[in-house]
């Protein structure tokens, strides 16, 4: 299958010739037609597969030049860092056209998006709540609006994007196309795209439990935290080598632990992202991730979604994540496209349940690390051991309400927030 098959115009081939696209993945070759025609389309695709090209492409040939000086066009994302990302894919695909492309997201002040609007836009990539607020104060029309796209439905949905997609599908115009994609297709997704989608065509590139399939998935567990950091240092000095790595934190103090720690230790580019730095240094660690100048990079699942590194080949999580769904988008940051990765999740004790819900999500066991080194095991620190009891008992009593528990907790205690997600 060549992207010319696709009925895609010259303008179109040349940037994906640029782009060094050599043939269309799945997802594209499944959508592309349905989308350059003007169908409704639900997509459920993983990043990774090609999915963000898969809509813009056909959308952008659709938008075919600019014209007049309202919006024809909105790609919704839940993250700035994701946004930012389709935005900079869209400015690819559209180089040989005279399309307006801008992003809205939140994170930095509006002036300079509201300047960028003010001669009018072609398509415009937002994140929900920067959307409406820039549209709120009269810098756009949206009558002209002809094709959405809700962009990582499943994540939206999480962050709590409801409101705002309801609102923002109140001012614009009922004939319209839309496009939705998602990772997973629970319950409540499809509800979303029973009332905002009209006969549409369903695509699916991979099964919604099913991890990209190039990455091959390792487990090791580890006793605690400082144990889990041993084994990141013997695995950077020992089997990194130039490859550029990944590593997923629970807590946000845990990134920043992490990346000082090994910043002092190795002559590397470290960093970490999290919800407590600010947008743009966010996007310069990414950025300098993706050119190769920060080697390793830390994160927490918020700043997951947003990553896009093809080149990435290893992922390790610190912990076992709660939500096996977060799993699985984790892992999608490497092996994507067509390169192969590894991850490797390192879990203690109270990760044990984590660990068998990702097994029972995807179907498979995950198979122990083969060459676990021979490290230092670190006392359990008092700290770490309560909240790995609670932990458990947390989990035990999921299973069984009536379960009393290990771990009693001192009932007139404020809560410690120490079950934060970041
Ligand atoms: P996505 O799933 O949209 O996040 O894309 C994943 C990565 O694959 C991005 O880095 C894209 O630039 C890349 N990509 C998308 N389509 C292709 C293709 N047909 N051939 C090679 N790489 C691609």
């Amino acid at each position: 299958m060549d992207f010319s098959e696709l009925k895609l115009t010259r303008q179109f081939l040349n940037a994906i010739a640029d782009a060094g696209y050599e043939e269309p993945t799945p997802i594209q070759i499944q959508a592309i037609p349905p989308v350059r025609s003007g169908q409704d389309i639900i997509g459920i695709a993983q990043t990774g597969t090609g999915k963000t090209a898969a809509f813009l492409l056909p959308i952008l040939q659709q938008l075919k030049y600019a014209q007049g000086e309202a919006p024809r066009a909105l790609v919704l994302a839940p993250t700035k860092e994701l946004a930012f990302q389709i935005h900079a894919e869209a400015v690819k695909f559209a180089h040989y056209t005279d399309l307006r492309i801008v992003a809205l997201y939140g994170g930095v002040g509006p002036k300079v998006q509201i300047e960028a609007i003010a001669n009018g836009v072609d398509l415009i990539v937002a994140t929900p709540g920067r959307f409406l607020e820039i549209y709120s104060h009269g810098h756009f029309a949206t009558k002209k609006l002809k094709h959405i796209v809700l962009d990582e439905a499943d994540r939206m949905m999480d962050m709590g994007f409801m409101p705002q997609i309801r609102q923002i599908q109140e001012v614009i115009p009922s004939k319209r196309q839309n496009i939705l994609f998602s990772a997973t297709f629970p319950a409540r997704v499809e509800r979303l795209a029973d009332e905002f989608l009209l006969w549409p065509t369903r695509i699916e590139v991979t099964p919604e439990s099913t991890p990209v399939a190039t990455v091959k998935q390792f487990k090791l567990e580890l006793p605690n935290l400082r144990t889990k950091i041993a084994f990141v240092e013997w695995f950077v000095r020992e089997r990194l080598g130039d490859e550029r790595l990944l590593v997923f934190t629970r807590r946000k103090e845990d990134a920043e632990n992490l990346s000082r720690f090994l910043q002092r230790t190795f002559d590397l580019g470290v960093r970490a992202i999290h919800s407590n730095k600010g947008q743009n240094s966010r996007i310069n660690a990414m950025q300098e991730f993706r050119t190769g100048a920060v080697q390793i990079l830390i994160a927490t699942d918020v700043a997951s979604r947003g990553i896009d590194v093809p080149e990435t080949s290893m992922v390790i999580n610190a912990s076992a994540p709660r939500d096996p769904h977060d799993y699985i988008h984790r892992i999608g940051r490497t092996g994507r496209a067509f390169r192969n990765g590894t991850a490797l999740t390192l879990f203690d004790a109270s990760e044990r349940f984590a660990m068998e819900r990702i097994e029972e999500l995807i179907q498979s066991e995950v198979l122990p690390y083969p060459e676990p080194p021979a490290l230092e095991e670190f006392e359990t620190p008092r700290s770490e051991r309560q909240t790995q009891a609670r932990e458990i008992d947390r989990e035990l009593r999921k299973r069984d309400p009536d379960y009393q528990g290990a771990f009693h907790e001192k009932k007139k205690k404020k809560s410690s927030g120490r079950s934060r997600r970041n």
